[in-house]
């Protein structure tokens, strides 16, 4: 048998180190049987070493524990290797603490086994720590585990399209009904790489985007982004408004990229049809811009020769026996004055578009303008009455025609949208260094949400009723230009069915 080397050369010589150790130590010998029990293991026990040894100190044991002691303890005899055994033992305050027993045999310069010599740690401290730290990584993992489960549940709630994928290789682990109905690759698609799913984005710069959003961390927006994709199988064109963000883990490492969209193609076609149509209209705007441009330059010279001879042929006839001749020149000669202020106002639009129109200002009392405006009026409008109450007399700077075609304007609208027999109020007020011209009718009024675009160039409100009126849409338009540039506001009241009242004002030349 090979010899081994004691650990401790005399047995008195360990007893005085052991006696004096700041440790608990034991010591059993070959038959099992402690022996001698130290200072420290005592003191712990709070019993003597006759109490202990023999039999004695096991009745410390936990009874919990007491079967698995015995059979480890006996154990290491036979092998005669060192052990450890763990167990709780009962402490001189009768509460059972956890302690180690660290057995190491014990052979004397001949070899032969001894016994152990044992050294005890209480470790009832450990232990209760790592109970601690057991039970809060237990709480983590279940706080963990909860809060994976609240994502999961966030992300499969969401009514719009989400993905989760981890790795740089983007292997999908969450993808919400939402985003597989948008992908339109059947519902088997967790575990997979995205590529692999969606191979059609391969030459759209998504896979790139993704990349870097996982190479650098920094989030990719995009907005309307057009996006082919084959859905059941068919390759479509959609619009999507979709984030890549990136996701770390406790370490802060970038582990994912979660993946937020929105189809956003119905909004994209609708607005593509908007685009489309607000394009058509320009363009017919552009053609009547066109048209009026040419045919009031070519309208011009031959209506001016055509006033002339109506205006002679008047003179000449309105004495005239037949009262036929003589009412039918009034009514050429009121219809020539409504097709030249209809030029006119071509014209003026023409010279509004291309920038050219001029304001050609001089000093005129506007109380006798508009008094002049109203008997023009009154006399082609038999069916309504207008009613003007002189205001103080107001002298104005401003263009004595383009001025009086914004009053002719109000007053004409103002009969042709108001029923047979119903009155026209205007009247003029000073305030300040303004002055305040209205005209009110009973008419059918206007809908706020036509007040908002009556002004536009082209502009008619639709309706079976005004369908049958006769009209361009410029007179307003042309007005509020006109009041604008010399300085002035206009602006309407109306309800609808009750009546409008058109206000504008115009500084006052003192
Ligand atoms: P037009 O009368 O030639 O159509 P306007 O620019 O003068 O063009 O008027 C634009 C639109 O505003 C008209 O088509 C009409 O629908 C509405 N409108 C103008 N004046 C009145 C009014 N006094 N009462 C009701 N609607 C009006």
């Amino acid at each position: 048998m090979k010899k081994r080397q004691p650990l401790i050369s005399s047995e008195s010589q360990f007893v005085a180190m052991a006696a004096q150790a700041p440790a608990m130590v034991w010591v059993s010998g070959p038959d099992k049987v402690p022996v001698y029990f130290n200072e420290g293991w005592l003191a712990f026990r709070g019993r003597t070493l006759q109490d202990e040894v023999g039999n004695g100190w096991f009745e410390g044991m936990h009874p919990q524990d007491a079967d698995r002691f015995l059979n480890e303890y006996s154990l290491s005899f036979k092998s005669r290797q060192e052990f450890k055994i763990r167990c709780r033992i009962e402490k001189h305050d009768k509460e059972f603490r956890w302690v180690v027993h660290h057995g190491v045999p014990q052979f004397n310069e001949e070899g032969d086994f001894l016994g152990y010599a044992v050294s005890c740690m209480d470790v009832q401290e450990l232990f209760m720590l790592n109970n601690e730290l057991e039970e809060t990584i237990l709480e983590r993992t279940l706080d963990l585990a909860e809060s994976e489960h609240r994502l999961r549940t966030i992300v499969e709630s969401a009514p719009f399209p989400i993905g989760v994928y981890e790795g740089r290789e983007m292997r999908i682990v969450m993808a919400n009904k939402s985003i597989i109905e948008v992908w339109g690759k059947g519902s088997n698609i967790v575990g997979k790489r995205y590529r692999e799913v969606l191979p059609e984005l391969e030459s759209q710069g998504i896979y790139e985007q993704l990349d870097r959003v996982y190479m650098t961390g920094e989030p990719y927006h995009a907005r309307n982004q057009q996006i082919d994709l084959v859905v059941d199988g068919q390759m479509g064109s959609f619009f999507f408004n979709y984030s890549f963000t990136p996701i770390y883990d406790t370490n802060g490492h970038i582990y994912g990229v979660i993946n937020t969209a929105a189809d956003v193609t119905d909004l994209q076609t609708a607005l593509q049809k908007i685009e489309k149509s607000q394009e058509e209209l320009r363009q017919i705007d552009q053609q009547k811009d066109d048209f009026i441009g040419i045919a009031s330059h070519e309208l011009k010279t031959p209506l001016t020769t055509l006033t002339g001879i109506v205006q002679l042929l008047h003179r000449k006839l309105q004495d005239s026996p037949d009262p036929f001749i003589s009412g039918a020149m009034i009514r050429a000669n009121n219809q020539i004055k409504k097709m030249i202020s209809l030029i006119h106002s071509f014209l003026n639009i023409s010279r509004l578009e291309s920038g050219t129109i001029v304001i050609e200002s001089e000093r005129f009392s506007i109380n006798k303008l508009i008094k002049e405006m109203v008997e023009e009026i009154q006399m082609t409008s038999p069916y309504h009455d207008i009613i003007y109450s002189d205001c103080e007399p107001v002298t104005v700077y401003a263009d004595h025609e383009k001025i009086g075609s914004v009053i002719s304007n109000l007053l004409s609208n103002a009969v042709k949208y108001s029923p047979r027999g119903k009155n026209i109020e205007v009247k003029c007020v000073r305030s300040g260094d303004m002055l305040l011209t209205s005209v009110a009718d009973e008419g059918m009024g206007i809908k706020p949400e036509d007040v908002e675009k009556i002004f536009d160039r082209y502009y008619r409100v639709e309706s079976d009723h005004t369908r049958s009126i006769s009209g361009f849409g410029i007179g307003l338009y042309l007005s509020a230009e006109i009041v604008k540039r010399h300085g002035g506001r206009i602006w309407l009241e109306s309800e609808k069915g009750i009546g409008s009242t058109f206000y504008f004002t115009l500084p006052v030349a003192d």
